[in-house]
């Protein structure tokens, strides 16, 4: 049996103060560890906000466990909008509004911003410390070594007893695994690039409803909105890079007022700063990463540093929350024991990382296209019914990824028997007609 020893006191670097690293930073001080924070950008909490864009995410069960462990929960409860469901929005700008899950089930939309900035400043005042301006260079993996420059641009050497790489997509930690032997590394884009809009409040509320996602599916392309605080809704464009309709293909004002008034008829004339928005925001692409071992020496990858996912599950900052959980867990469990440690929490994650990766790209298919189709509200009627009936046996993909902690690898294997059971259900030509009528049980007993 392993004793959870912790020797002398430990210090630990973690590379980037975003989402992840900050929560990460908050469990280890809680825990007694020294933690220096290397942040490669300027404190946002000392720039004005004024005129600046709201960007929110919509934080779940998984995230929401992982802030209330470590009490950090309660800051936030009072400005998250809870979203019961899906508000679709079709092509004459009729509503559907389809639930999430059950009463109270609700995802909610927070300003990443805050999180981001409350989540730094619990960690200072736990006793972490966060050198701004500081970008990671280079890992020297076998000495544990972090390469920094600093504010002025001098390159400084930081050793630590562990290292941990919390700086996202694009990291420079994972940059120097992927130089040793045997690293696995894989990225892939979708053709689709994204691009933020703003819907303002209307005499001061909320253009829309407020508790609910607004999705406006168009097949090849879709908008979604999520709310905000100030009353306001952050909405999010999808589109191919280039083709048709595609980002490349707008660029003059009238094709770009037409398009959006032509697509989304009722939410443009909402829109009020779109030409604005559109012609100087920018266009992003959608990656996926993946790799492995995320382990080397005493260096560690987490969040999406490890395993950065398209966003159509609302799910990477989610995950990320979960990885510092389950990091967290393997502390108690093994003490300083980090090897052991390590190894268990890349082996535990690896295969969840990757079916949230696949959900999450199996999801943009859902939401740009399936929810726009009324047998799939059926499906969805059906599978609600299922769940009330038999709440153990079986729980909609969804409800499992979104509303639970199920593992993600648990929740893609059950989801995808499930779907298939369900495409056979769906294959009777009078479902629409008899969905209350089915034999439940025996859809049930084919799980098994
Ligand atoms: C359009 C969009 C919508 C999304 N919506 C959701 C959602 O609704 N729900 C959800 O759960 N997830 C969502 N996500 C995913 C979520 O944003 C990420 O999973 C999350 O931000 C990952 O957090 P992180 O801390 O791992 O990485 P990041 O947030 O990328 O933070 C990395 C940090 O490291 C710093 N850094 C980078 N390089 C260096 C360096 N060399 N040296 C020092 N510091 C460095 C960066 O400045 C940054 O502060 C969305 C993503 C996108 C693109």
């Amino acid at each position: 049996m392993h004793l959870a020893v912790k020797s002398s006191q430990q210090n630990i670097i973690i590379i980037g103060a975003g989402l992840v690293g900050s929560l990460l930073a908050v469990y280890l001080v809680k825990k007694g560890y020294e933690v220096t924070i290397y942040e490669r950008r300027s404190d946002m909490r000392l720039q004005q906000n004024a005129g600046g864009r709201s960007i929110n995410l919509a934080l779940s069960h998984r995230g929401l466990r992982a802030l209330e462990e470590t009490g950090v929960d309660q800051q936030f409860r009072s400005i998250m909008i809870p979203m019961k469901g899906r508000m679709i929005h079709d092509a004459d700008g009729k509503l559907t509004f389809q639930p999430y899950g059950k009463e109270g089930q609700t995802i909610n939309s927070v300003s990443r911003r805050k999180l981001n900035e409350e989540l730094m400043t619990v960690a200072q005042q736990k006793g972490a410390q966060i050198h701004f301006n500081s970008k990671c260079l280079e890992i020297n993996l076998q000495q544990s070594i972090a390469i920094i420059e600093d504010p002025t641009g001098n390159p400084i050497e930081v050793k630590a007893d562990l290292i941990i790489g919390a700086d996202g997509a694009f990291s420079r930690v994972r940059k120097s695994m992927e130089k040793t032997e045997r690293f696995d590394y894989s990225q892939s884009y979708v053709p689709h690039g994204y691009k933020e809009l703003s819907m303002p409040a209307q005499n001061g509320e909320f253009a829309m409803e407020k508790n609910a996602l607004h999705i406006w599916p168009r097949g090849q392309y879709m908008l979604i909105a999520l709310p905000n605080n100030d009353k306001s809704f952050t909405c999010t464009l999808f589109l191919p890079f280039e083709g048709l309709s595609s980002f490349q293909s707008l660029q003059k004002e009238a094709e770009i007022m037409s398009f959006f008034h032509h697509t989304f008829p009722d939410a443009a004339p909402l829109m009020t700063e779109l030409k604005q928005d559109f012609l100087t925001n920018p266009t992003s692409p959608l990656v996926s990463i993946a790799c492995y071992p995320w382990v080397r020496q005493r260096t560690v990858l987490i969040g999406d540093a490890a395993h950065a996912i398209v966003p159509f599950y609302g799910q990477g900052m989610n995950a990320g929350f979960e990885d510092c959980r389950i990091f967290n867990g393997l502390l108690d469990k093994y003490g300083d024991d980090w090897e052991n440690i390590l190894n268990q929490f890349q082996k535990s994650r690896k295969p969840n990382a990757d079916a949230i990766k696949d959900l999450a790209l199996q999801n943009f298919v859902e939401m740009r296209d399936l929810v726009a189709d009324p047998k799939f509200l059926i499906r969805k009627k059906i599978e609600a019914k299922l769940n009330e009936i038999y709440p153990q046996q079986w729980i909609p993909e969804y409800t499992m990824v979104t509303f639970t902690d199920i593992p993600y690898s648990q929740a893609l294997e059950e989801g995808n028997l499930k779907n298939k059971i369900m495409d056979e259900v769906m294959t009777d030509p009078q479902i629409k007609k008899n969905w209350e009528n089915l034999d439940f049980g025996s859809i049930v007993q084919k799980i098994s």
